[in-house]
């Protein structure tokens, strides 16, 4: 986009919002942004949008956006999903500022913040246990009820907080609970519990610690700590922001304060995106695991043929938004097929092959043709691709007894085959399954593509891949692994009731022009006719493997109609 057009583009809310803070000269006019994921599984597609948003904005104002891994239960951290978190973060084209940081580095000062509270009459040891807590919390139009423990003494809390933190007492036996106010009509703001017993290692502090801040506590406190001036996220958090502020009146008396910003998150038609739910596919072995190519996880997108580029592209297509709303997958799709029309060289590649034999062309001839490799980039060249005798065309692009509209091979038919020459099919011979076998044409020498005197109007142009020169490849056709728009949305059935039964479909047999004998993963090409498609982790030299992307159109938007 030219810089003029951008500046048009009008502002997003969180612009207007830090465009007016810069011009107040809030917390120094400084923007700080964070991105804060809890490493309890592999990011989304959502996530991105959060990545691109807080990242977008550090760019945008010359700010810095930190990467910080909330990392406050150690039950459900792993660190393969911090080391996967930061290679999507990094792929995705963003880098964080200095090095990636993690909630349990403020545990000391988290815990020397809450006896602070204690001391200040802010917070209470309670005795009772969860379910008991949660009663009493009352509903949003009722009050809650203050706990028998709410007036114990300041010495006394002090003194079984630090015996929490000994460890002297079993998981759940007790809780630290911030005093702010039973009637609230805000139910975050009765007596919220700050500090959960927890007899668990933690991926990072080891056996240090024996109870663990709440999110609500650990949060706003943590982007203190960091200079965080717009704290941006979903807007299941915007209840909580009046406890984020009473935590930071609390504590804090400098004049900058991080500022909690609530946006819209991302939902997708077709897909599930809790970490809950896509931990469930793993766990059953529904999908192959976090990057399967059918996964809304960056990774899996990563691995399915997407460009970062595309991402976020369609990040910013989406936008930032207030109120929730859910966004077709198409529009993913339509990003991704974007930018591999632009990028992705042009290749011919048969899936189900069968053989075509030309038979009054010259045994043990072969002439190479010439194919441009995109027409969307002239400076990608050409290339030489051979021809004979035996080739392979897709077994669909021939039928024995077509109805009128085909116009691809049929006995008597012509059609021309790409680059080369017209060829009209004089025979074909059956197995003994009856399937099709081998399709022998005749063809005109003087057809061929550009250089030939003759130019018959032929209705149909296929692909096709030389016999003797092939190289074997498996393909996998991926598909959405739901057949819902939404497959979470449902009350009385369960998302995994709507699993797309066709979501994967593996071609083994597939002919592959010669030129793609030496791909490395991660290459990406279109094949001709068929779809946009890329080299998966698993291939190996001699044992190709690729994984759809997209196919060519919205095949799902015309089934629709
Ligand atoms: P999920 O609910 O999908 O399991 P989460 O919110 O628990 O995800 P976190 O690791 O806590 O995952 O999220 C890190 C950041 O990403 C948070 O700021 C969160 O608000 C944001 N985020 C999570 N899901 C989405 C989404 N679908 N759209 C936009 N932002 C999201
Ligand atoms: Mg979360």
């Amino acid at each position: 986009m030219e810089a003029s057009e951008k500046e048009k583009k009008s502002l997003n809310f969180i612009e207007t919002i830090i465009e007016e803070d810069i011009k107040n000269h809030k917390n120094d006019a400084r923007v700080h942004t964070r991105f804060p994921p809890e490493p309890n599984g592999y990011l989304h597609i959502g996530h991105a949008k959060s990545i691109c948003l807080n990242f977008g904005m550090a760019e945008k104002y010359n700010g810095k956006c930190n990467l910080r891994f909330d990392d406050t239960n150690p039950t459900k951290e792993e660190m393969e999903y911090v080391d996967s978190i930061k290679a999507d973060v990094q792929w995705l084209g963003f880098e964080w500022n200095g090095q990636e940081l993690f909630a349990s580095d403020y545990f000391d000062q988290l815990y020397d913040w809450a006896v602070m509270l204690i001391k200040k009459g802010k917070a209470y040891v309670d005795d009772q246990p969860q379910e008991l807590i949660s009663q009493q919390r009352g509903t949003p139009t009722r009050p809650g009820i203050e706990s028998p423990f709410r007036s114990r003494s300041i010495d006394e809390n002090l003194a079984l907080f630090e015996a929490m933190k000994r460890g002297d007492f079993p998981n759940g036996a007790k809780v630290l609970r911030a005093k702010v106010d039973m009637a609230s009509p805000n139910m975050h703001m009765r007596d919220p519990v700050m500090y959960r017993i927890l007899n668990a290692p933690h991926h990072r502090t080891g056996d240090t610690w024996k109870i663990y801040p709440m999110y609500d506590y650990a949060h706003g406190q943590s982007d203190y700590l960091e200079g965080i001036t717009h704290s941006l996220c979903t807007l299941e958090f915007e209840v909580h922001r009046p406890l984020y502020d009473w935590f930071l009146d609390e504590l804090i008396d400098t004049e900058y304060r991080p500022r909690q910003i609530e946006f819209a998150r991302l939902n997708l038609s077709y897909t599930v995106m809790s970490k809950r739910k896509l931990l469930e596919l793993v766990k059953n072995g529904v999908v192959n695991g976090w990057d399967d190519p059918r996964m809304p996880t960056i990774a899996g997108l990563r691995r399915r043929g997407y460009t970062a580029a595309s991402i976020r592209t369609f990040a910013d297509r989406i936008g930032v938004a207030k109120r929730d709303n859910t966004i077709d997958v198409g529009l993913l799709e339509f990003s991704v097929r974007e930018d591999l029309n632009n990028i992705a060289p042009r290749v011919m590649a048969v899936l189900d092959p069968v053989k075509l034999i030309i038979s009054n062309y010259p045994e043990g001839q072969t002439e190479q043709i010439e194919l441009i490799n995109n027409p969307e980039q002239p400076e990608a060249g050409s290339r030489n691709i051979p021809f004979s005798r035996e080739l392979y065309i897709e077994r669909d692009d021939f039928m024995i007894d077509p109805p009128k509209k085909f116009f691809r091979l049929a006995p008597d038919k012509e059609v021309r085959l790409k680059g080369a020459y017209v060829v009209r099919c004089e025979s074909y011979e059956l197995d003994d399954a009856g399937e099709v076998k081998t399709i022998y044409c005749s063809y005109d020498a003087e057809t061929r593509s550009g250089t030939g005197t003759k130019n018959p109007k032929v209705k149909g142009t296929l692909h096709w891949v030389e016999a003797n020169t092939a190289v074997d490849a498996e393909v996998r056709l991926y598909d959405r692994l739901f057949n819902d728009e939404d497959p979470a949305g449902h009350k009385e059935k369960d998302a995994m009731e709507f699993l797309n039964p066709d979501s994967l479909q593996i071609k083994t047999y597939c002919k592959l022009e010669r030129m793609l004998a030496d791909v490395q993963p991660e290459d990406k090409f279109q094949f001709q006719r068929i779809g946009y498609f890329c080299v998966d982790k698993d291939s190996k030299a001699g044992q190709l493997v690729f994984n759809r992307t997209v196919s060519l159109r919205d095949t799902w938007a015309k089934m629709n109609q």
